[in-house]
């Protein structure tokens, strides 16, 4: 009988070691975002969201392993149930997806090997690691055909938190949010871009319509008594029509859910800041890439100003970067930096060019003689050194000019999470005021147009008033932490600019309740704690715990309407295991 174990790769993470490397931590905002802002960094690790949907989606039994011990991979392994074993693993995890096949073989020989993510683009991978099958693009086709199910069944949305242990200032972050994956892939096809290249530069939907988004939404309030989502998409609002269905869904349903999501400038653009903030859209991933007008994707926008626009109607935005561009020299990479860091984003990203297998530069700059084949592929995770020949940079020059760019964002501007803080309650004001002033002038929303516009008849915007709510809270989940943020502020301009939020906030929403009080008190205990741990041990590491879902078998489940959304729950069992033990401080 067949039985599928998918697992991501083994702890610990975030530590050199014989396997892995600490600058890839498996942590998405501290590894490569807020990498220099100490203890102001916000923690978490997220899920491997992809094996999730792939469980959910097949017929054949399968348990997920998610973040194991290589104690909990081995005890997996030695079990003895699986006649299959799906390893997922990046490029950098390299190594340890090489030791788990090696276990596999040595123990389990009867056991077929699939390796699957984006370390799957790796050439040669046969000559490094000892595998059955590659999994290429999307795994749930991949493994229906693999498996001879139904390729056509209808694709069922797991329900899946976005991140587990997620922290800030050593205190857990108490509002969780879930994980939408509308689809994979995106067709604007950069040169550099990894996942468009893994789907063959073309956009796949999982979730096709507006409806069937809100439907996953409301199945994971339903069973994780989450509002909020991260909608990973890599361009969410390329397929404008899904998203004003969404719109529509939630109005109709007078439901006013909160998103984060992944989006290229042109697309924003395209869609208006009015239609973004009525949808709910609070956190957006922007690639910048370059002050260089050299990418389609940010062509002719003054993205100075979209940013700005989007942070005043309460939209926090990271920007990301790319260093060392072939066109990069020991004086533009300083504009480059000095450029990113104008545009007074909430959070920047800085990644080195990062050569990635499977990507048309990869190909080029191979051709081209100037990637360093030999270069371990451990390392290349891009917050360390380049991995190809620059004409202007060594390698040892382009890690230090990477760390002293995150440093620069941070003393310009700021803890990151102060900057959302001061996002989202300008948001609020500017989204009450709006909603008045249209209301005073009759107009209402027009969903062909995506704007505000005249009607004869003037009515109050009853899913105003709840995004307004939703606005509300999602700006007070910052409060409790504001006066920490100011106490470990980097300078003085820091610590005015959080006096200033502070005042406005008081001002907004009036003082602080005094469990706002008692709750930023603890925040404040927690954070001197974090704070000695820092001083003790320069970095902190806490591993995530190890989780276990087992999807039993599936092969009757048909329709993912409600009543199968009640049976897959049932047959659904997750087992956090040995979370006390496996929480650990490390350098
Ligand atoms: S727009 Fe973003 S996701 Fe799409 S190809 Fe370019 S870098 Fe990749």
């Amino acid at each position: 009988m067949k039985k599928l174990l998918l697992t991501g790769v083994f702890k610990p993470y975030g530590v050199s070691d014989e396997y892995g490397e600490a600058l890839c931590s498996m942590e998405l905002l501290h590894n490569q975002v807020t990498r220099e802002q100490g203890i102001n960094s916000p923690r978490s690790n997220n899920l491997s969201f992809g094996l999730y949907l792939i469980a959910e989606n097949i017929e054949v039994p399968s348990t997920v392993l998610d973040f194991p011990s290589w104690k909990d991979f081995t005890n997996e392994v030695d079990k003895g149930q699986y006649s299959h074993i799906g390893i997922s693993f990046i490029v950098p995890n390299i190594l340890k997806a090489k030791r788990m096949a090696r276990y596999i073989r040595q123990h389990r020989p009867e056991v077929k090997i699939i390796l699957g993510g984006h370390g799957v683009a790796i050439p040669d991978l046969k000559n490094m690691i000892d595998y059955d099958e590659i999994c290429y693009g999307e795994g749930v086709l991949w493994l229906r055909k693999y498996f001879g199910e139904n390729t056509d069944k209808p694709i069922i949305h797991p329900a899946v938190r976005t991140s587990v242990r997620s922290f800030v200032y050593g205190a857990p972050i108490m509002v969780k949010a879930g994980t939408i994956l509308p689809g994979v892939g995106c067709q604007n096809s950069c040169s550099f871009c990894s996942t468009s290249h893994k789907f063959d530069r073309k956009y796949t939907a999982f979730l096709n319509t507006g409806r069937e988004i809100f439907d996953a939404c409301c199945k994971d309030e339903e069973e994780l008594g989450v509002e909020d989502f991260a909608l990973m998409d890599e361009n969410f609002c390329k397929s404008d029509m899904r998203a004003r269905q969404l719109l529509s869904e939630m109005e109709k349903e007078q439901k006013a859910y909160t998103f984060s999501a992944f989006s290229s400038a042109e697309a924003v653009t395209q869609m208006g800041v009015d239609f973004l903030v009525r949808m709910g859209i609070n956190f957006l991933w922007i690639g910048v890439e370059s002050k260089e007008d050299i990418f389609e994707k940010t062509k002719g926008i003054d993205l100075h100003a979209l940013i700005a626009d989007l942070q005043d109607h309460g939209i926090s935005v990271l920007a990301s970067l790319i260093l060392f561009l072939e066109h990069h020299d020991k004086k533009n990479i300083h504009e480059e930096i000095d450029w990113a860091i104008s545009m007074k984003s909430d959070l920047v990203q800085f990644m080195q060019l990062g050569l990635s297998p499977g990507t048309r530069l990869y190909k080029e700059y191979d051709e081209q003689g100037k990637l360093m084949r030999d270069f371990p592929w451990q390392r290349r995770h891009g917050q360390d050194t380049i991995w190809f020949n620059h004409p202007n940079f060594t390698l040892p020059e382009s890690s230090e000019y990477l760390i002293n760019a995150f440093k620069k964002k941070y003393e310009t501007h700021g803890p990151g999470i102060l900057n959302m803080a001061h996002t989202a309650v300008k948001g609020y004001i500017a989204a009450k005021k709006g909603m008045e002033m249209r209301e005073a002038q009759g107009l209402v929303w027009n969903p062909q147009a995506l704007k505000y516009t005249k009607k004869s008849k003037a009515e109050p915007d009853q899913f105003m008033k709840l995004r307004l709510e939703s606005m509300r809270k999602s700006a007070m989940k910052f409060r409790p932490a504001l006066k920490t943020m100011i106490k470990y502020s980097p300078n003085k301009e820091a610590v005015q600019k959080g006096r200033m939020i502070i005042e406005l906030f008081n001002k907004t929403f009036g003082s602080a309740t005094i469990k706002e009080r008692v709750m930023s008190l603890a925040v404040s205990a927690t954070a001197i704690l974090e704070n000695l741990r820092f001083k003790k041990y320069g970095v902190i590491m806490r591993q995530p715990p190890v989780l276990r879902t087992i999807y039993k078998d599936r092969s009757r489940q048909t329709v993912p309407d409600h009543a199968d959304r009640k049976l897959s729950k049932l047959k659904t069992i997750i087992e956090p295991v040995n979370v006390a033990a496996s929480v650990s401080l490390t350098d």
